[in-house]
């Protein structure tokens, strides 16, 4: 039962992403509409700063966002993909650039976005990765339980319509490369030859997440710390996400990419936190039914996830009220670490 609650879990970190589609959404941010629709295509989302959007296919997983900076010396790539399809477009860009991938930032270690890593160091050898240590951690926990979720399930299965992504998870997890300059503190990062402020939260989306700010164009790139339809809190520490989504609202930026979904103004990233912040507060406390907590965020981030099936969000919304913000306390301090997250 544990077993298949934790994969229920994981399924639902990657089911629920719905992707954002071009047309309302953008509209109602009001920034220059972004092309999401599939195939995803790369666009210019400041000079020198390239996204190509994750997209979620029917049927299977998704692929988070991905960051391009241009550098002076090559490119640096902010989160890689699940699919090989999406990586593709990340050495297409290379190509054609004409410019050598120097660096990976990973934001996390959610198979969305790190699961590119090996095909871009395939392509070219001397590419640096920049991450948290979170990952080695996760091997050992999280993803050692999801491997053999995925490997019981594939036993059960070997043949299902699901078999391919799954094999394609256990792939992914055993090709993970760990840190090659691993990110210990906050700070200004001079990476190949462009200067980039690289912010690690502890204990928020996962153990270790790190966001990243351009003071040339003051464009934020958030990760998973900004997610639509909902925020994915199956390996989150919520309090330590709220507190990082303060230090998000405290930058100075003009433009924040999340790790779903497209850029969005100042303006919508307040209506999110917002919608997070009254979220905690409706599920800490306990005479609330779940229902209420899931109507508040319907209704706080409703502009935000018009272009959604609510049902959709509903379903996921009401999943995480019951299984992360009211999980187990002794399960909410192992995902917050020893000491509890300052609120
Ligand atoms: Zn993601």
């Amino acid at each position: 039962m544990r077993k298949f609650r934790l994969l229920c879990a994981v399924m639902t970190l990657v089911y629920t992403q719905v992707p954002l589609r071009a047309t309302a959404l953008t509209a109602a941010l009001d920034i220059p509409p972004i092309p999401t629709v599939a195939p995803a295509h790369n666009t210019a989302v400041a000079p020198g700063i390239t996204l190509i959007p994750g997209t979620f296919p029917e049927g299977q997983q998704p692929d988070g966002n991905t960051v391009i900076f241009t550098a002076p010396d090559g490119l640096i790539v902010m989160d890689t993909g699940r699919h090989a399809e999406h990586t593709q477009q990340i050495l297409d860009f290379a190509i054609q650039t004409k410019r050598p991938i120097k660096a990976i930032i990973n934001s996390h270690w959610h198979l969305d976005h790190i699961g590119g890593n090996p095909r871009i160091r395939n392509a070219y050898s001397d590419v640096r990765i920049y991450a948290s240590g979170a990952l080695e951690a996760a091997k050992q926990g999280f993803l050692a339980d999801y491997r053999r979720d995925l490997e019981g399930a594939l036993q059960q299965e070997p043949n299902g319509a699901q078999a391919p992504g799954w094999r394609n998870e256990l792939a992914i997890i055993a090709a993970a490369p760990p840190a090659d300059e691993r990110i210990e503190a906050s700070g200004a990062y001079l990476i190949a030859g462009r200067r980039l402020f690289i912010h690690l939260e502890r204990y928020a989306v996962t153990a270790g997440d790190v966001w990243v700010f351009d003071p040339d164009t003051h464009v934020l790139a958030a990760g998973d710390l900004v997610t639509l339809p909902v925020p994915f809190l199956d390996t989150a520490c919520p309090r330590g996400w709220k507190r990082a989504l303060a230090g998000l609202s405290r930058t100075r930026f003009n433009l924040l990419v999340p790790g779903h979904g497209a850029p969005m103004r100042r303006e919508s990233f307040e209506t999110y936190q917002r919608a997070f912040d009254n979220l905690l507060e409706c599920a800490a406390v306990p005479e609330k039914p779940g229902d209420a907590c899931v109507d508040g965020w319907l209704h706080d981030a409703g502009q935000l996830i018009a272009a959604d099936d609510p049902q959709r969000v509903r379903k996921s919304m009401s999943f995480y009220v019951a299984h992360s913000l009211r999980a187990k306390p002794e399960s909410i301090v192992k995902l917050c670490g020893t000491r509890p997250a300052r609120g």
